[in-house]
């Protein structure tokens, strides 16, 4: 069950690999994280050297992990940990800062143990610690974090469980904030505290007013669904006092929202956190820590824009500016500086995960065969012909509207029983060859009729991809979200064909006509020629935050392979880890099928068959090892030898 071989390209001379770099903008997206060599193919870069992901994908193919795969960079996740910690640290030295910077890593933005057990061992040295929204991410971070000392923000509605958990982790040692979202958390943490007589460390969520753009701009606002209110606000300080535990307030934590496409805006949110921070300390609470929550955006688009898939700012410039804001505006009221906190997730994973697929079949809107000319054919077919020999930048609209009044002249009269399937065929074949022309005469033109706009786009090529959207890329279908993708491969060949990519559900939805473009978005995407002896991978990038587990098993399409590579510093590299993707009885017993019971089930039925005599016992059993070995097989598509 090997994967189709893979040949080096025979050369394009007129095609450079930097042509194909800037065509898919690989610098602009790819934070340098990713490049292209000579040979026109996408490396993965560290510090030191790059590796070619076709050189990963042979090694899957050779251990028999089939496409689609998750291919996880170790060494990615690692140097964004790195980055943000130094970039921090590097900040509040420039600035003269008098206190640290902490990072908590949300678990909710890839939760999979692999990237979570990562990401704490990369971050120990920085003491990066985790953020928690639920009762089972709570247990994943106590069971994963080993540095004492790092931070565990408690946010999310929490019960008395949950805040015993927390209070436990604390007498070891961890650092635990329970966050307050809602006033009705108090008196369970009070009471549960005395109750085991433990001092919790409590941190307070306020609602922020400042206005943020982007896609999840409703955490923040009056009707944000998290936070308290500042009436709310004062009574839980009043609450605390009473309960002699006013002390035990020690953070603020103010989240504005995801992937924060301008910094200007970042910054009015800093400002409005001060503010509360400020009179908070004067209401008598104890702060030490400053939390800002998520927010610092990936730039997938590479537009460098405040356009909501992108970002105007660098990693360097969001940390200047929050330590900056904060110094200044602290300053004014002579407060100590707090550790700040912050809890990027996106911008921690996102770069890390790659989807690699193969496409398995080519849909194109050319015409098959053109029809000879044959003197007893029908009229209409000769009238479409002969619009080919008036086209030209003038007459677009005439040719167009003349290619579609013969050829549903021609469906009509089929449906009537007048003229027969080869007829039709011919003509459906002439059509696309009269609109394949018109949109080569379209690229010589400085204005396109309105009309002919999406001419191009009902022209592209249809590439089947071996994976599922819904399984794999959850935010394509759910809120338009773009992700580069191109192929990993062959990129020193000019791409000559226009196409979209569809999925291999049953599902209209299933597919991708949004491209990052070299100017904005495209709806097609440039690709090569598909070869017939040889595998066409693409990769999708920037994949590793929200994508895996918000996922669901659309056809039963299951989770894919996953691989973790690392890099060494001698440019080899390491399958560090491999996870086998959900087998057929895996996602059936997910939707409460029992797998021995259905295969029990279909031997019955070929029992039967052998009693009846249609099939010998022999024959049986073939049938049976058949059934089974699919169900212990891949949900995706497999290519046979
Ligand atoms: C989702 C979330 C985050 C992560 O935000 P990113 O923009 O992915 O960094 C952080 N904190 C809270 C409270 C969240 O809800």
């Amino acid at each position: 069950m090997n994967n189709k071989p893979v040949k080096t390209a025979s050369k394009d001379i007129s095609w450079s690999a930097k042509q194909s770099a800037d065509l898919y903008g690989v610098d602009r997206w790819g934070n340098d994280y990713f490049g292209l060599n000579d040979q026109g193919l996408v490396t993965a870069k560290t510090l030191h050297n790059q590796v070619p992901l076709m050189d990963i994908v042979q090694g899957m193919t050779e251990r028999d992990l089939q496409m689609p795969v998750l291919l996880r960079i170790e060494n990615i996740l690692d140097a964004q940990i790195y980055r943000l910690n130094t970039a921090f640290a590097d900040a509040i030295k420039k600035l003269d800062y008098k206190a640290p910077y902490r990072g908590v890593y949300p678990i909710k933005v890839n939760q999979q143990a692999q990237v979570v057990e990562e990401i704490a061992a990369f971050g120990a040295r920085f003491k990066h610690g985790l953020e928690v929204g639920s009762k089972p991410e709570m247990i994943a971070a106590l069971s994963t974090l080993t540095e004492p000392g790092s931070l565990i923000i408690c946010n999310g509605y929490k019960d008395q469980e949950f805040v015993e958990l927390g209070l436990q982790a604390t007498k070891l040692g961890f650092r635990c904030f329970f966050v307050i979202e809602t006033p009705s958390e108090l008196p369970i943490i009070i009471e549960r505290s005395k109750q085991l007589n433990i001092e919790p460390l409590i941190g307070v969520r306020v609602k922020m007013t400042s206005k943020i753009s982007g896609h999840w701009n409703s955490t923040s606002g009056d009707r944000s669904v998290f936070g308290l209110s500042t009436s709310q606000l004062t009574q839980l300080v009043d609450r605390l006092k009473e309960a002699d535990m006013l002390h035990c307030l020690q953070l603020l934590h103010c989240h504005l929202g995801s992937q924060i496409p301008n910094i200007r805006e970042i910054r009015g949110g800093v400002v409005e956190a001060c503010r509360y921070y400020a009179d908070l300390c004067g209401e008598g609470a104890a702060l030490t820590h400053i939390d800002f929550g998520g927010g610092l955006a990936v730039d997938y688009t590479g537009a460098c824009s405040n356009d909501s898939q992108s970002r105007n700012y660098t990693l360097e410039e969001y940390c200047e500016d929050i330590v900056d804001t904060l110094k200044s505006t602290l300053d004014e009221y002579d407060l100590v500086h707090p550790t700040i906190v912050t809890e990027s997730g996106r911008a921690t994973v996102a770069y890390s995960s790659i989807l690699i697929f193969n496409v398995l079949d080519v849909t194109k809107f050319e015409p098959i065969e053109l029809p000879q000319v044959g003197k007893d054919e029908h009229p209409l077919l000769r009238d479409m012909r002969e619009v080919l020999t008036y086209l030209k930048p003038q007459k677009v609209q005439e040719c167009y509207n003349d290619a579609h009044f013969y050829r549903d002249e021609i469906r009509e009269l089929f449906k009537r029983g007048q003229v027969n399937l080869r007829t039709r065929s011919a003509a459906e074949n002439l059509f696309l060859e009269v609109l394949q022309q018109i949109n080569k005469t379209l690229e010589s033109m400085a204005r396109i009729p309105v009309d002919l706009e999406g001419l191009k786009e009902s022209l592209a090529d249809i590439y089947y991809g071996n994976f599922s959207l819904f399984q794999s890329l959850p935010d394509i279908w759910a809120i338009d979200q773009l992700f580069p993708i191109m192929p990993i491969h062959r990129l020193d060949e000019e791409p000559k064909r226009n196409a979209i990519i569809a999925d291999i559900t049953c599902d209209c939805d299933g597919k991708i006509d949004r491209f990052i473009g070299q100017h904005g978005v495209s709806n097609t995407l440039p690709l090569h020629e598909v070869k017939e002896d040889e595998e066409y991978y693409l990769g999708v990038f920037l994949v590793g935050a929200y994508q895996e587990t918000l996922g669901d098993l659309h056809n039963l399409f299951g989770d894919t392979n996953v691989v973790s590579v690392r890099i060494n510093d001698d440019d080899s590299f390491d399958f560090v880890k491999e996870i086998h993707g959900d087998t057929i009885a895996d996602v059936l017993s997910y939707v409460e099928y029992d797998p021995k019971l259905m295969y029990v089930a279909y031997r019955n039925t070929a029992e039967r068959a052998v009693k009846e005599g249609r099939i010998t016992a022999r024959e049986r059993q073939e049938i049976l090892n058949t059934f089974y070995a699919s169900m212990q097989g891949y949900t995706y598509y497999e290519r046979d030898d």
